[in-house]
Formats: C-alpha cells, structure tokens, sequence
C-alpha cells in the first residue's frame, strides 16, 4: 500500500463521492494529498487524513483559482506530481431538466461544459506548466462511460465526457512530444454509487427498484463502488503505469462489452 511514496497529489471535487475515495486511496499509498473542491467538506476529510492532507478552495472553471493553487502546492510541497481532474456535474443538480439535443439551452450547455471540459481543459494546462520542474507526472482525468456512446437525454454531460476522452489523448501526445514524462490517461466509469445520482433518484417511490432499473443492463447487474474506480486511479498514478498514456480505461460492469442483442 506504498506506491504513492512522497509523491504529491491534487484531486479536484475531493469532499465527497469518486474523488473523496480517491483522496482516501492516496493518502494510504503514501501519498501527500491536495484535495480540492468548491464544497467545505474537503476540510474534515484533510483533517482526519493527517499531516499528509490539505484542503484548498478550488472551482475547476477559474484559471486565476488554478494558477494560485498549483503555486501553493509547489511552495508548500515543492512539486506536483499527480493530477486527478475528477470534478463534474450531470446539469441535474437543481432536479429535472431538459438536456436531450432539441431542447436543452445554450446557457445549460455551456453550464455542463464549463465544469467537466473547461475544468478538465484547465487543470491540464497548469499541472503541465508545473510538472515541468521535474519532467515527470501523471494525469487522470475523469470521464465516464457516457463519453463513449451517446446519451439523448444528457447529450451536454455525454459530450462533456467525450471532449474529456481526446483531450487525454492530446495532453498524453504533447507532452510526449516535448520530452516530458508525463503521462495522460482517461477512466471512464458507469454507474458508480455517489451523491451525485441524489439527484435522479430523488423522484422514485422506491429507491432500491430504480437503483436496480438503471443496472439491469449492466452484466454485472450492480452499481460499481468509489473505492473500485480509486484502485484504478492509483494504479494509473503510479510509477507501476509509467508505460501507460493516451490510453482509456472503462470501469463499468461490462456494459460496453457487447450488446444483449448479439446473435445467439
Ligand atoms: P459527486 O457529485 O458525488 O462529487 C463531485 C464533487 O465535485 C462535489 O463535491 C462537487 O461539489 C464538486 N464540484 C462540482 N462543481 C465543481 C467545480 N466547479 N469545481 C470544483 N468542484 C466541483 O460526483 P461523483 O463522485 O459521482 O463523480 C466524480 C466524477 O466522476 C465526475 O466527473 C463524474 O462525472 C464522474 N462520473 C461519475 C459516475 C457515477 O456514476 N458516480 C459515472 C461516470 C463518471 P458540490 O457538491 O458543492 O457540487
């Protein structure tokens, strides 16, 4: 449980959900972990990791917030070794809205995009500008399952996604391209228990039925778990994947495996 040895890390929407248990993962490995979010609650969970714990202010679609930060984490800790650019929202935060292609708005369309692409966009931009001072690093960012297929009614978070899965590939070529070693990989997860699913549950007389409609596709016919979509980041954040980048990772039950409908 020591892969992340002194290796210093930054999570952004760390207070709850994938990127609390990925903050949790890293503090385990070894790691001095930068959890970041525009929700308090990061502040308890720095303070039960330890010493090796900080909590800073971040809203992903500030670059002026992302320049002081990553200066706060080198003067702190000297250098930036691990970005994970997991925050994001659906856009169903404030309950139902419309998001399929004919009727969602522009200012709800860019509302999606600001937080899971610009964020991601952003975050990207500065940890390489900071991961130059010793040519190393490695990126995970956050995608989803939704960023490989079409979603008609979520089509600004599916394309959001989407924007997520190339941009990783082109961090991961550039910084190949100017000799660093820094690496850029995408995770792409489906259903996974958080907070964030509050929200679309919230309507349903029974939670555990909807709960098990939205996975009765999925072969593995369950909810995937935060610490199982951590235990991929931390491999891809270590030293273990250095031959790892511009590649995609599903994490998703088998539901991008095949099709029900397939002959036989
Ligand atoms: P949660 O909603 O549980 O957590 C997201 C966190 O990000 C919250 O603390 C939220 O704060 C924070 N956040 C929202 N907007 C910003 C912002 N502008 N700047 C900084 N932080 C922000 O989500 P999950 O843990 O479920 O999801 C994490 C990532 O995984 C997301 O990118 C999501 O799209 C992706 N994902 C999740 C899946 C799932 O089924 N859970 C499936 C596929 C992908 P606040 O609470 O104040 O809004």
């Amino acid at each position: 449980m020591h892969r992340l040895t002194d290796k210093v890390a930054l999570i952004t929407g760390a207070a709850r959900g994938i990127g609390e248990a990925v903050a949790r993962r890293f503090a385990a490995e070894g790691a001095i972990v930068w959890l970041t979010d525009i929700d308090d609650a990061g502040v308890a969970i720095a303070a039960e990791l330890g010493a090796a714990a900080r909590f800073t202010r971040l809203d992903v679609r500030d670059e002026e917030a992302w320049v002081a930060t990553f200066a706060q984490v080198l003067e702190r800790d000297g250098r930036l070794d691990i970005l994970v650019n997991n925050a994001g929202i659906t856009g169903f935060e404030d309950g139902p809205a419309a998001h399929d292609p004919e009727h969602a708005t522009l200012a709800e369309w860019h509302r999606v995009h600001a937080v899971n692409l610009d964020g991601v966009f952003l975050g990207c931009k500065h940890a390489i500008r900071a991961m130059r001072a010793t040519g190393d690093g490695s990126i995970v960012n956050i995608s989803s399952r939704s960023g490989l297929v079409g979603i008609p009614g979520a089509a600004a978070y599916a394309s959001s996604k989407a924007a997520v899965r190339n941009h990783s590939k082109s961090v991961a070529l550039y910084c190949a391209q100017q000799g660093l070693r820094v690496r850029c990989n995408s995770v792409h997860p489906a259903a996974i228990l958080t907070p964030i699913w509050d929200a679309m549950l919230a309507g349903a007389e029974d939670r555990e039925a909807a709960m098990a409609a939205f996975v009765k596709d999925t072969p593995l016919k369950r909810f995937g778990t935060v610490d199982e979509v951590a235990a991929l980041v931390a491999y891809l954040a270590s030293d273990e994947a250095a031959y790892v980048t511009g590649s995609e990772f599903n994490l998703d039950g088998g539901l991008l495996a095949g099709s029900a409908a397939s002959p036989g």
